[in-house]
Parts: structure tokens; C-alpha cells; sequence
């Protein structure tokens, strides 16, 4: 397929989920946000949203994410992305259709190396969205950008292992679904710095879990959560290692790479909803006897953030294109590098639509205010940006390496 046109069945989906959007999501928002407050109860589970999602179904809006045919409709990377951008307009929209991370990560995780077992007793509620899940590697103890740093301890002992440490920001843990844990801990530290971490499944309730807190975001005490948990002698039956020992990176980077493109998509999603914003609210109001839409350096605003926007869904589709064409491993540097750009400018274009809203743009009115809390955290979750400026540095650093040593000797 073109990078620049699409195929029929990424427009037709395209078209129902326009549909959805409008008839659906976006006049839901107002009916979620008032569940959540009467409930009084920051990670409820608001009705509407098991509405949303048996319409989504009933529509067959469902696990667009999922690249196996045998498991979802089999989109390649460049047909998913512009749903995933349509979905990141509303923040009950992914949900609503099974593609909310972190559980799309983690249906992948168990699609590829799951066995039987984990297929039947967690992808299939997964998919079905009967279930919810979490991924923990980052450790408050240790620097988490370099996942080798990872103390969580994974000890042998017959057919078990014996999991003890401290993870914190596994996502979707507070779910009211959430009934497993995907875990990355060390199985053995004297091997090779990238062969001594291992994954595993990892039930919510195992005697040792303990899900100590929630972490709040900027305030917010989001629904899914990012909890803090303990780990005290769990026992793990060794059959529930992932792949095998020493496979956590392999796994991880098998996990991230689609993971975040994933949100990079949803973030133009959200930049393209502050701009129609912005647009809409400088329209409306008038100061100093003209409209705020007729200052120069508002339109300013509304041009570049056109023009960062065409920007980084061209990089988005190019990095999608190459991880259909030649796989995750040799798209890493496009990868890393939308990972950077998509959220830093998605993050400038909320900001400024929350300054042509006024007061208003920092309240619950809009949706500016969430949008801005959870683009920043992207920042940092799934690797802090100076992580992915390393990675790409140093690729292009290679280019020169030889050439330098020649120009030295
Ligand atoms: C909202 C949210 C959700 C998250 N969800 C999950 C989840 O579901 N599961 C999970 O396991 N984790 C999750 N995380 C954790 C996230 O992945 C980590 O915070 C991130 O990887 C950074 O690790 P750290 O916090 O330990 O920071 P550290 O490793 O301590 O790094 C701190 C800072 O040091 C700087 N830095 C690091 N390396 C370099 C370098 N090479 N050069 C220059 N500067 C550098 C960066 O600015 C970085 O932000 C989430 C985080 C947030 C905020």
C-alpha cells in the first residue's frame, strides 16, 4: 500500500469510526464524566462505557490494533494509524473499542509468546474486553530508562519461581478488570547484561502481590491507575516464564515498538481536537472589538500547529510503513524518533488552545486540561525522550565512525 493513500478496508473503517465518534463517543463524554463523579470512586467503572464497547463490537469497531488475522482483523501498522489518530480524540474512544493500552501491548505479548494456557485463560478475555491488564517493569528503587538496572528478583526454586521487589506505574492496575500483571525481573544476574532479565504472567491476587497505592498524574487520579506493588515471596509456576530465561529484552522491545506508534497516533488524534478547538473558541470570543481568531499571532498559532501536525502524521506513516515493510527492528530509529516529536508537539498545540480558551482551557469544561496532563507523561512513559534522541544519536553517529578513524590513523 501507498504511504499516501489508503486501502479500501482502512477507508471503510476509517468512515464507521468517523460515525462512531460522532454518534457515539463524542456525546458520551458529558454521561462518563458524571458516572465518575457520582460514583465518588476515582477508578469506577462507568456503565457507559460497557455501552460503548457493545456498540463498538456490534459494529465491528473492535481490536483494530491487532495484527493477527486469527485474533483481530490483521490491519497492517499504515492502516491502524489513522483509526488510532481518531481514537485518540476522545479519551474514552480506545477503550471503548478494546485498543487501549496497555492491554493492546499486552494481547501482543501473549499472542507471540503466550502458551495455550495463558492464550485461553488471558488473551481470549483480553480480547473479549471481559478482562483488563498491566505491564511492570519500572522500579522507583532504580533508573528504569535502562531496564537493565531491574532488581525485581526471579528465583528458581523446582517448578516455581520465587518473585521478590518493588515495581511502581504499572498502568491499567487499578482497573476494576485488572486480573494480571505482566512482570520483567531479573532471573540472573551473573549472565549477559540483556540475558539476565525474563518475564512473566503474573495473577493480580497471587499470595505476595500487593498493590500498596495509586500514583496520581499531575493531580489527576486516573481511572486505570498507575499503582506502586510489592512483591513478597510470590510463587510463580516456572511454566508462566514468557519465551524463556532471558528473553525480557527480546520481549520488550517486541511489546514497545508497536506500543508506541501507538500513541503517537493518538496524540495527533488529541493535537488535531485542541486545534479544532482553538479554532472554534478564537472564533467566538471578542476582545478589543474584533474576534481573537483575527490577531495575527493567534493565526500564527493555527498555521504552524497545521503544519506540525501534517509533520508528524507524514513521520508516524513513515515509521508505520517500514514496520509493515521491514519490520520493528529496522524502523527503530523512525520509531524513536515520533516517540520524541509526536508528544513534544501535540503537547505545544494543547498548550496554546488552552491559552485561547482563557481560564477556561485550564478547567474540566474542556478537554484540554486532561489531554495536556497525559501528553506530558508521554514524555516519559514507554522511555523518557532523551532515551530515543540517544538511540537515534547514535545510529547516526555510526554512519561517521569508520570515516573518523580512517581521518585519525
Ligand atoms: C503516566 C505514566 C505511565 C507509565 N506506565 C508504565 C507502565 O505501565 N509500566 C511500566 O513499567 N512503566 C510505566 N511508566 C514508567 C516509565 O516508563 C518510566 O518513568 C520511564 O521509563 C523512565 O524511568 P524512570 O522513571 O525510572 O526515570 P529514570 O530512569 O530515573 O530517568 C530520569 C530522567 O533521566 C534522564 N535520562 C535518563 N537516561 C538519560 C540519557 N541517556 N541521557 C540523558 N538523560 C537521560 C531523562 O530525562 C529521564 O526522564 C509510566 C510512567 C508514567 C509517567
Amino acid at each position: 500500500m501507498s504511504l499516501f493513500e489508503m486501502s479500501d478496508r482502512a477507508k471503510k473503517y476509517r468512515a464507521d469510526l468517523l460515525e462512531f465518534m460522532d454518534s457515539h463517543i463524542y456525546p458520551a463524554e458529558a454521561v462518563y464524566h458524571e458516572q465518575m463523579r457520582a460514583s465518588g470512586d476515582p477508578h469506577f467503572h462507568p456503565p457507559i462505557l460497557e455501552e460503548l464497547k457493545a456498540e463498538a463490537r456490534r459494529r465491528g469497531l473492535w481490536n483494530l490494533f491487532h495484527p493477527h488475522p486469527e485474533w483481530g482483523p490483521g490491519l497492517t501498522n499504515l492502516e491502524y494509524a489513522p483509526l488510532a489518530e481518531i481514537m485518540g480524540r476522545s479519551h474514552i474512544a480506545s477503550e471503548a473499542c478494546n485498543c487501549n493500552a496497555p492491554d493492546t501491548g499486552n494481547m501482543e505479548v501473549l499472542t507471540l509468546f503466550g502458551s495455550d494456557e495463558h492464550k485461553e485463560k488471558y488473551l481470549k478475555p483480553l480480547l473479549d474486553g471481559t478482562m483488563a491488564s498491566a505491564f511492570a517493569m519500572t522500579e522507583p528503587r532504580v533508573a528504569s530508562s535502562d531496564a537493565t538496572n531491574i532488581e525485581l528478583r526471579m528465583e528458581r526454586d523446582g517448578d516455581e519461581y520465587v518473585l521478590n521487589g518493588r515495581k511502581w506505574f504499572a498502568s491499567n492496575a487499578m482497573h476494576k478488570n485488572c486480573k494480571v500483571l505482566i512482570v520483567m525481573g531479573k532471573t540472573d544476574p551473573t549472565a549477559a547484561p540483556h540475558r539476565q532479565q525474563s518475564m512473566m504472567v503474573v495473577p493480580i491476587d497471587a499470595p505476595g502481590v500487593t498493590v500498596l497505592r495509586n500514583l496520581p498524574v499531575f493531580g489527576y487520579a486516573d481511572r486505570e491507575g498507575h499503582a506502586e506493588i510489592i512483591f513478597e515471596d510470590v510463587r510463580v509456576p516456572a511454566k508462566d516464564l514468557l519465551k524463556g530465561e532471558g528473553e525480557g529484552f527480546a520481549i520488550s522491545q517486541a511489546r514497545l515498538g508497536p506500543g508506541r506508534i501507538h500513541h503517537c497516533m493518538r496524540a495527533i488524534g488529541a493535537a488535531e481536537r485542541a486545534l479544532e478547538l482553538m479554532c472554534r473558541r478564537a472564533q467566538s470570543r471578542v476582545t478589543f472589538g474584533s474576534p481573537v481568531a483575527e490577531r495575527s499571532n493567534i493565526q500564527d498559532w493555527i498555521a504552524e500547529a497545521r503544519i506540525d501536525i501534517e509533520m508528524i502524521r507524514l513521520l508516524t506513516l513513515k515509521a508505520a510503513y517500514l514496520m509493515d515493510t521491514v519490520g520493528n527492528k529496522e524502523a527503530r530509529t523512525e520509531i524513536a524518533a515520533i516517540k520524541v516529536a509526536a508528544p513534544n508537539i501535540a503537547l505545544k498545540i494543547v498548550d496554546r488552545a488552552i491559552q485561547v480558551h482563557g481560564g477556561a482551557g485550564v478547567t474540566d469544561d474542556f478537554p484540554l486540561a486532561m489531554m495536556y496532563a497525559g501528553l506530558r507523561t508521554l514524555r516519559l512513559a514507554d522511555g523518557p525522550d532523551e532515551v530515543h534522541k540517544r538511540a537515534i544519536a547514535k545510529q547516526e553517529l555510526r554512519q561517521y565512525r569508520d570515516a573518523a578513524t580512517a581521518a585519525v590513523s
